[in-house]
């Protein structure tokens, strides 16, 4: 196993694009690059808190207990390798529907990229390093409470299958930030961290829209052909320049792997609550993990952003809508390189089929029956489906037990169950109503009725079926309160919920005997409590 010095930097977004000539870090507008060289700031103390080996792995790193500390000095910016060349992105965005001009690497500071033995290219980027000329008003620092959050989502979001960026490390600086949660007025102190993510690429819609927007087309087209030859080479045709079919080809595979995305956040129970065009991913990775939640309790509208309360723009039944949204704004910046606009729409067409397939697919996996012959002539959906979601809502019960409880109501038998019965197999879900009384739980019991004639009627053996669907219906998803609960241990010193957590996300679809409470419904005393409920951006 090779050691920490011996990480091989290929660098190409700092040596093939255009950077910025100004070297000091003061706040700017930063015209013409894509990128701005700026080191990180040193802190006092870095200790680190948890790494993820897998990560560690796909960089042929290890941490062990003696280069530990050697570890946390380079993954929290005090110490740079051999080879890295740390930079701040330039990019633009969209933030909740309105264009917001240059926003840019405010609080993230990349350390270079490398490439690993088996020759794949990942770069490394430091969250929380401290200010870059993107920071404007803010002071580029992130507290322990939202790195904990990154860390433990991000490396779960993984394991569940969803594409993401990935978290290597989080180390505490050994010094304090002090942070608004609620932006009302009620500051403190708190312990400041830094979370190293770790991807393929971290270019956002953002990064082409600033250059558009700046009529900066050079720029924009160096980017652009930069991010088919190293994104999508692929894509590339093999004897010579990219091609208006190149470009076109890649915005499809952009629209494609949003829409993959998106199916997965539905499928998990996910909600980004920020969905802005700065934190899309043009490797459709789920990035930058701020004031996102988990649905608990069924329900469509829910946001998690307290920024968001009002519009609700980014509720849990609005994303794929917003995908498509921003991928309409991506198509815009691409035009003056692209040319025709004809090719950009024929993708954003195929996002609404491919995202409706795609969902179709994975509604019908979740409860383990076929696609249905009388699909809904005018939605395409199956009447199972479609009633489904509205029946959970009214219900309050939990989406990831109910969905994981369903592989227990039997098809093989005969005879079928009483309503009582089935409603048993899914109870461990229900949440009681706002007044402490039980919500009518008949239209659940009547739908369960329904699905036992379905997967009767299909005939596939509940032991085929069973484990099919415990494979894309988890038992474990970072819960908001669990996170809290191990953000609340954390700040007192203690990091062994925040260890465990990761532990538990490894498996999320296997029973794992003793962590039963990892996977229980949200408490009451959580309802409507900070942090486990509601967030601001700035967490
Ligand atoms: P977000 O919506 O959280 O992704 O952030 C929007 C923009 O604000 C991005 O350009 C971030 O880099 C920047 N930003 C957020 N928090 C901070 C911070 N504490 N310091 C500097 N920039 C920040
Ligand atoms: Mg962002």
């Amino acid at each position: 196993m090779p050691s920490l010095e011996s990480l091989r930097f290929t660098n190409r977004f700092t040596r093939e694009l255009p950077g910025d000539p100004e070297p000091h870090n003061a706040r700017r507008q930063v015209r013409q690059a894509c990128w701005s060289g700026v080191s990180p700031t040193p802190v006092a103390a870095p200790r680190l808190v948890a790494h993820a080996r897998e990560v560690a792995d796909l960089l042929d790193i290890e941490v062990t207990p003696e280069n530990e500390q050697a570890f946390a000095e380079i993954f929290s910016g005090n110490r740079l390798l051999a080879g890295m060349e740390p930079f701040a992105m330039c990019y633009g965005g969209h933030q909740f529907g309105h264009w917001a001009g240059q926003l840019g690497d405010g609080r993230a500071i990349n350390l270079g990229e490398v490439v690993n033995g088996r020759g794949e290219h990942w770069t490394l980027q430091l969250k929380g390093a401290g200010p870059t000329p993107y920071s404007r008003t803010a002071d580029g620092l992130a507290v322990l409470r939202s790195s904990i959050r990154e860390f433990l989502c991000s490396e779960a979001m993984h394991h569940l299958g969803v594409p993401t960026t990935r978290a290597l490390s989080i180390v505490t600086t050994g010094e304090s930030v002090v942070r608004d949660m609620f932006y009302d007025g009620h500051p403190r102190a708190e312990p400041g961290a830094v979370v190293c993510r770790v991807a393929p690429s971290f270019t956002r819609f953002g990064n082409f829209q600033i250059f558009t927007a700046r009529q900066e087309i050079d720029q924009l087209r160096t980017l652009v052909d930069f991010t088919l030859r190293t994104d999508f080479p692929h894509l590339l045709p093999k004897a010579g320049q990219p091609s208006t079919e190149a470009y076109a080809a890649m915005f499809d595979e952009i629209c494609q792997r949003t829409a993959t995305m998106i199916v997965h956040w539905m499928r998990v129970g996910f909600v980004h609550g920020v969905m802005n065009t700065d934190n899309m991913s043009i490797l459709g990775l789920t990035i930058d993990y701020g004031p996102y939640g988990w649905l608990e309790n069924v329900d469509p509208d829910w946001t998690p952003n307290t920024t968001d309360a009002q519009g609700r723009r980014y509720r849990f039944v609005a994303q794929p809508q917003i995908g498509h949204w921003n991928l309409l704004q991506l198509a815009n910046a691409l035009v003056p390189v692209v040319g025709d606009p004809k090719p950009l729409e024929t993708g954003l067409d195929a996002y609404v089929d491919r995202f409706q397939s795609g969902y179709r697919r994975m509604m019908a996996d979740k409860l383990g029956i076929g696609l249905h012959d009388g699909l809904n002539a005018a939605t395409g959906d199956d009447p199972l489906v479609a009633d489904l979601w509205p029946l959970l809502a009214e219900a309050n019960i939990d989406m990831t037990l109910f969905f994981r409880s369903l592989a227990t109501i039997r098809g093989d038998s005969a005879t079928p169950d009483d309503h009582a019965s089935l409603l048993a197999a899914v109870s461990s879900g229900f949440y009681e109503s706002e007044a402490g009384a039980a919500v009518d739980r008949a239209p659940v019991g009547e739908w369960l009725a329904r699905y036992q004639a379905r997967i009767h009627e299909e005939g596939v053996p509940d032991s085929v079926r069973g484990p099919r669907m415990n494979a894309v219906n988890p038992l474990y998803v970072p819960r908001n309160y669990l996170a809290q609960l191990a953000i609340d241990k954390a700040e007192a010193g203690d990091f062994t919920l925040v260890r465990e957590m990761l532990e538990v996300s490894r498996r999320p679809y296997t029973e794992q005997p003793g962590r039963e409470a990892f996977a229980a419904k949200r408490p009451e005393w959580a309802r409507h409590r900070a942090g486990c409920s509601m967030l601001s951006c700035s967490s």
